[in-house]
């Protein structure tokens, strides 16, 4: 898309090492599954297969569960909680030795540039086991009375967009409480995972303590109805989150759920308008917009909208599209055929339904899945693409008159993910951040994220907080609350 001509400057694919096949991760080992089944993944960049994947079905779901419920009752719940910050500590260590290598296996099986899985996803993957390794020890000064307890095993069902951010996230925490976890990654991307099972391996984890099961929606809807597992963590879209609620409603297994978002990023006309543009490029664009907390409404006030968009559209023509593993690539490709044919359609609506689509001048691949950076201009809020998750590099573009008005606009959406807010004024972010109903709002930054800060939305977006001391929390007992159909390991009350 510039004109600037960038000589390739590719990441090495010899720092992998890709197999034909892979199994399931139970009870500490590589296996093959019961029934045999097994589905191919493939690189959304060029359609390449990379390999061939295990399909967990119902007796693999069995097997992985009771063996996380022996490891959480006979290993990792009695263990002092100081040699369970140990492990986390070295899982962590291993994960930034083999950063390079992971960031490589991502980009290859999800699509996104390898500035952003080398430089965003694996820092904080890392992160967030050195964060919750340092909480292991501590629980009974986190707050949760003198002797929290776990909860026994949690089901962990993770999407496609940061597929070892999102196990990070999900694994950290539940570990450091005690529990043992069986994680299911997204289907078109299974392969971090798995990598991150060899580490585990290579950490000396105790067999059982995580399983990982590869495998579609029906491997995921298996394990959340599975009788064995207390808990369900799920990232995803805001659909399943609801079946999984209704599946899981009148059973006493915790739920946290982090689904979809269309967060406002307001920018007032008194915001340093260079850094606002960054942060409305970072904000849609990065992964491809495949972020469920992605600013995908801008809401510009009208006095400034005309020079904004103007710059935003000369940044636009910046942006480099192509190949994410080359170090210079900014936009990599779109996921999946699936989630290609979601982004087009709604922008085909955007079209139909009177909005204007720009998008800069650019050469599309000729194999694998792209589409171009995009925005609308002329949206109104009854648009379905100013209301519905689009999830692909595609920015609404709204305006505003007053701080009110932004208010009501960036509130009127059945999500409350994230917001941002672009100010010069401190009083008016303060303001802001009490008005918009939205877990996260950022002020004059967006998409920053920190292993130290709690995560989660309102409304559709869900419930429960990942990160930080309140990620503790979802991975706790609370009051009278039992532990699942094998008895409680005690923990030990020495905290180190
Ligand atoms: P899903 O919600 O279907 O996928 C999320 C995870 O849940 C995946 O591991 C998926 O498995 C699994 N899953 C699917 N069906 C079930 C089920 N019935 N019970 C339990 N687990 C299940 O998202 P999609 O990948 O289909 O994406 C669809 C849309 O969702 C996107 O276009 C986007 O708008 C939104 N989305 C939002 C995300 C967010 O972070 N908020 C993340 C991903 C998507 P598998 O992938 O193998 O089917």
């Amino acid at each position: 898309m510039s004109d600037w001509d960038y000589a390739p400057a590719p990441e090495s694919r010899e720092l992998i090492s890709l197999r034909s096949s892979y199994g399931l991760f139970i009870d500490g080992g590589f296996t093959a599954p019961v029934d045999g089944g097994a589905f191919k993944t493939v690189n959304p960049a060029t359609e390449e297969v990379l390999g061939e994947v295990a399909e967990a079905g119902p007796a693999d779901v069995d097997r992985a569960v009771a063996a996380a419920r022996r490891a959480q009752t006979e290993v990792w719940g009695p263990m002092r909680p100081a040699e369970r910050a140990k492990y986390l500590y070295r899982i962590a260590r291993i994960i930034q030795e083999r950063s390079r290598e992971l960031a490589v296996l991502e980009s290859l099986d999800n699509g996104k540039p390898i500035k952003e899985s080398r430089d965003i996803d694996l820092p904080l993957v890392a992160a967030h086991f050195f964060h919750y390794a340092g909480w292991a020890d501590k629980l009974r000064h986190a707050g949760f009375g003198s002797d929290p307890q776990p909860l026994g095993v949690a089901g962990q069902i993770v999407p496609w967009n940061f597929p070892l951010l999102m196990a990070a996230w999900k694994l950290a925490p539940a570990l450091a409480t005690g529990n043992t976890c069986v994680l299911k990654p997204a289907e078109t991307t299974p392969l971090s995972a798995l990598l991150l099972a060899e580490i585990l391996q290579q950490a000396d984890l105790p067999p059982g303590v995580v399983n990982v099961l590869t495998g579609a929606g029906e491997t995921g809807r298996l394990l959340v109805a599975h009788d064995g597992v207390d808990k369900i963590a799920f990232t995803g879209s805001t659909e399943v989150g609801k079946s999984i609620q209704r599946t899981i409603a009148g059973t006493r297994k915790r739920l946290t759920l982090e689904l979809g978002g269309k967060a406002a990023n307001v920018v007032f006309d008194d915001a340093p308008i260079d850094q606002a543009v960054e942060g409305i490029v970072n904000g849609i664009f990065f992964n491809q917009g495949h972020v469920c907390c992605a600013g995908s409404r801008l809401l510009v006030q009208e006095n400034v909208a005309e020079a904004v968009l103007e710059r935003l559209k000369r940044r636009l023509a910046t942006l480099r599209l192509g190949d994410p593993l080359d170090k210079n690539t900014d936009i990599g490709a779109i996921n999946s055929p699936v989630q290609l044919a979601k982004i087009r359609e709604l922008s085909d609506v955007g079209d139909a339904e009177g909005a204007q689509r720009w998008q800069p001048p650019c050469q599309l691949p000729d194999r694998g899945y792209w589409f171009p950076p995009t925005l609308f201009t002329g949206v109104s809020q009854s648009h379905r693409i100013a209301r519905e998750e689009i999830f692909g590099p595609v920015l609404s573009v709204l305006t505003f008159r007053t701080p009110d008005e932004a208010v009501a606009k960036a509130n009127n959406s059945p999500y409350g993910l994230s917001a941002g807010v672009w100010t010069e004024k401190g009083s008016r972010i303060l303001w802001m951040a009490q008005q918009l109903r939205a877990g996260v709002v950022w002020a004059n930054t967006f998409n920053r994220f920190d292993p130290a800060s709690p995560f989660g939305g309102y409304k559709e977006s869900g419930f429960g907080r990942e990160g930080g001391r309140h990620g503790l929390e979802a991975y706790l007992a609370q009051g009278n609350e039992t532990m699942g159909p094998a008895k409680v390991a005690a923990e030990d009350s020495h905290d180190g």
